[in-house]
């Protein structure tokens, strides 16, 4: 007699109150006074948060492989092992004020999707995989995204192992005293599909009243600084015709920095912001004429070519400014990284599931940077998007309604075994 239950795949449901439980349990760990989680990558608060979530992943029989930046794999075996695995995963280092949600719902939506599958005793024809990846935060150790950076060969294992914080202390040294550094080789580890589910970090979704976001890509960002030089002088004896004030022609250009974007609207082709965040006005003084003036530039859009138009747009305009006023204008490009497209498979994925399971979702693109935007590199890959309150991140009032996460995960669990298959009992 066949003894097994037979489960109806498409009713399978992940269990939205376990998943708000290890949420709070796993946010214990670093907790802070006002609700928020203090956990620093490669801290003994991040080890006891590693420590946690490698016995959830144990006790639910998956096995734990470390790899040499710290990267850990929670890997439960399909019946075809020699098929790539399916991987979901974040990460579970936090920003010193940061929240209990960034990060820490992607992994632990990846533990409970295994969690459901055990319940119901569903094989999958191939692996399921729930990575946690080494400092994607970037607040202790720069550069931000370090292990899944590595993982992609963006940067070396030896750059990374070399970065330090504030008080001389190396990624290795702090990789070995909190027994995290692996024998695998990062990179060595194939990945047949990658998604990963995550709060917003932002306001569309809660404004639009929508569950899921299904995620496109993520923005391309270049940073610039940018100096306008001028001459100093007497406020009162110089008259205007006179002056060569670095402040007003360098605020012209602020405007054009919001202006580009404004012409690049989301429309579903562009999603132009700009940004000046950051102004040093010298000598900063109320009664002399600025002489010179260095401010921030951060220009971002979903395609290369489209960062590149409104590139070209802010230097012509810094030509114009420069050729009217005498001034030099100076435009030094400080970072870029290219736009990631998400891969339409796993974008499908991800809008299927969310539609199939009767929520309401939008196509979204990332403003901020995510460890799949290195995995993108590495194998297809797609993200799940739910609201956070007042699209607040970074912060510690982050916050998000138990219903949402509850669905981000059910959308995840569907995409992962759509991509993983399972045969009917
Ligand atoms: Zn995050």
């Amino acid at each position: 007699m066949d003894t097994k239950v037979k489960v109806d795949i498409s009713k399978l449901r992940i269990d939205g109150e376990r998943l708000w439980a290890a949420l709070m349990e796993l946010a214990k760990i670093g907790a802070t006074p006002k609700g928020g989680v203090c956990r620093l990558t490669l801290t003994d608060l991040d080890k006891q948060g590693r420590d946690l979530v490698s016995r959830w992943a144990r006790e639910a029989g998956m096995t734990v492989t470390i790899d040499k930046i710290g990267n850990g794999f929670l890997r439960r075996a399909g019946r075809n092992n020699a098929l790539p695995p399916i991987v979901t995963g974040s990460h579970i280092d936090t920003q010193p004020t940061g929240g209990k949600f960034d990060g820490n719902y992607g992994v632990l939506a990846g533990i409970e999707v295994v969690r459901t599958l055990n319940d119901h005793g569903i094989q999958t024809e191939a692996p399921i995989e729930v990575a946690f990846w080494t400092n994607e935060e970037g607040s202790r150790f720069v550069p931000v995204m370090m292990g899944s950076g590595v993982f992609a060969k963006a940067f070396t294992l030896e750059k990374a192992y070399a970065a330090t914080d504030t008080d001389g202390l190396t990624v290795k040294s702090e990789l070995e005293r909190i027994g995290y550094i692996g024998s695998e080789e990062p990179g060595d580890h194939a990945i047949g599909s990658y998604f990963e589910t995550h709060i917003e970090q932002g306001p569309v979704l809660e404004d639009h009243d929508i569950t899921i976001g299904v995620v496109t890509g993520v923005l391309g960002i270049k940073w610039y600084d940018c100096t306008v030089t001028g001459m100093e002088a007497h406020a009162g004896p110089t008259p205007m015709a006179l002056r060569r004030d670095a402040l007003q022609v360098a605020a012209q250009l602020m405007l054009e920095v919001v202006a580009v974007a404004h012409r690049h609207p989301p429309d579903g082709k562009g999603h132009g912001r700009g940004t000046v965040g950051m102004v040093q006005v010298h000598p900063n003084s109320r009664n002399v004429i600025p002489g010179r003036v260095k401010f921030s530039i951060d220009l971002r859009n979903s395609s290369d070519e489209l960062v590149e138009a409104m590139d070209a747009d802010i230097k012509a305009c810094a030509e114009r400014l420069s050729a009217a006023s005498g001034l030099p204008i100076q435009i030094e490009l400080v970072s870029h990284y290219p736009a990631q497209p998400f891969h339409a498979d796993c974008i499908a994925a991800v809008a299927k599931a969310a539609s199939d399971l009767g929520y309401s979702q939008m196509p979204v693109v990332s403003g901020a940077g995510h460890d799949a935007v290195y995995m993108a590199r590495m194998a297809p890959a797609g993200m799940i998007f739910i609201p956070c309150k007042d699209g607040i991140s970074h912060n510690e009032i982050e916050d998000a309604k138990p219903a949402h996460l509850e669905a981000g995960c059910n959308v995840l669990l569907h995409a992962m075994l759509a991509k993983a298959g399972v045969n009917p009992p």
